[in-house]
């Protein structure tokens, strides 16, 4: 008989494979549809006072009408520095739900809109509030520093909230400054900041089920097709794959390292979403999707995360018409907790430049 601590992973990951079957993309739009979605929702926005905060991996028609509407398109840190910088009053936030969490931490006076409540992120799912703090508290020395992909009770246990923009250098902080750390949820992640930094860091076992697929054997056999190719790979990817990388960085970082490589192709290891920006930023260059391998020699997500594809149109557009049931609540004791952690993450980065510098300069 197997014992309760050895069946948790499997049932976690069978958990997370139900909620990936239960996201089911939007329905197909005909040109005229989804014209005629667009125009409304132009129209609600002034209504509403209110400002569309998308992320990368989002549908291309969704970042497009982002930027036509004077919204933003970024990667977490951004997203959150974006939304408590704009005056709007209302942030319709386009992603997953941690996002539209953090925003709403930050903003708690602004209505907050996500197009569904139901788009969730597997390191978020793999990392439930009440073990997590039962690890916390077996740790009670340790610094604890959570990655943005984490609930609000979660990040309101934390004392430090990081992203994959900042974690570097928040980690290097940290050790200056003699601390060990807990970390929490991305083990690839950890893993590699463990390497970089060689903090003392006690990692929890999650994962991304998209970055977790990227196969470093196929990513040999394409690197050997396109001998002129760059490697650009974010860092919640497995090991074997980080290790092939000729840059490792957050989507912002890869964007820019796109926009200034010499290389004419780039193998790119992060949701196929981010293709429409890093195309912008790179246009002459030629960009592949890096190999994914799943268990049994087939992907079960091939690169595109299944939560931030459930985001269109229809979705955008109902939130903004009739607000009950996209609207984005939090307890106002946990914003209380959590906000501090988000707080000091934001303020760090703004004083090493580490905000919306990558996407803009
Ligand atoms: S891509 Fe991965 S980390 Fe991002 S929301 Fe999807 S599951 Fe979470």
């Amino acid at each position: 008989m197997s014992d309760l601590a050895s069946d948790i992973p499997r049932l976690r990951e069978a958990v997370i494979q139900r909620l990936i079957e239960q996201a089911p993309p939007p329905a197909p739009l005909a040109p005229e549809e989804a014209e005629a979605l667009r125009a409304r929702i132009k129209a609600l926005l002034k209504e509403r006072d209110a400002v569309l905060v998308v992320h990368f991996y989002v549908d291309e028609e969704l970042q497009k009408l982002a930027e036509e509407t004077g919204g933003h398109v970024s990667d977490s840190l951004d997203m959150a520095d974006f939304g408590s910088r704009h005056p709007a009053k209302t942030l319709v936030v386009v992603g997953v739900r941690f996002m539209g969490e953090t925003a709403k931490i930050l903003n708690p006076e602004k209505r907050v809109l996500m197009p569904t409540l139901q788009a969730e992120c597997s390191l978020d799912v793999g990392c439930p509030a009440e073990a997590f703090a039962a690890f916390c508290d077996q740790h009670p020395d340790r610094t604890v520093v959570v990655y943005a992909n984490t609930s609000a009770a979660v990040k309101a246990r934390a004392d430090w909230v990081v992203t994959s923009s900042n974690a570097l250098a928040i980690v290097r902080h940290l050790m200056a400054r003699g601390e060990k750390i807990l970390w929490a949820p991305d083990r690839h992640l950890g893993r590699y900041i463990q390497e970089q930094t060689g903090a003392d860091m006690l990692m929890w076992q999650g994962e991304c089920v998209v970055h977790d697929e990227f196969s470093a054997e196929g990513l040999r056999e394409l690197m050997r097709q396109h001998p002129e190719a760059e490697v650009l790979v974010h860092p919640e990817s497995p090991r074997g794959v980080v290790e092939l990388a000729h840059h490792v960085g957050s989507t912002s970082q890869l964007i820019k390292a796109a926009r200034e490589s010499n290389a004419p192709t780039l193998i790119v290891a992060t949701d196929r979403g981010i293709f429409y920006k890093m195309q912008q930023a790179a246009p002459g260059k030629t960009l592949i999707a890096a190999p994914t391998l799943g268990r049994g020699g087939s992907c079960s997500v091939c690169a595109h995360c299944p939560w931030m594809a459930m985001n269109g149109l229809q979705n955008l557009c109902e939130a903004l018409e009739h607000p009950e049931g996209h609207e984005v609540t939090v307890d106002p004791a946990i914003i209380d907790r959590a906000r501090l952690p988000i707080e000091r993450m934001l303020e760090f980065s703004r004083s090493q430049g580490l905000v919306a510098r990558a996407t803009k300069d």
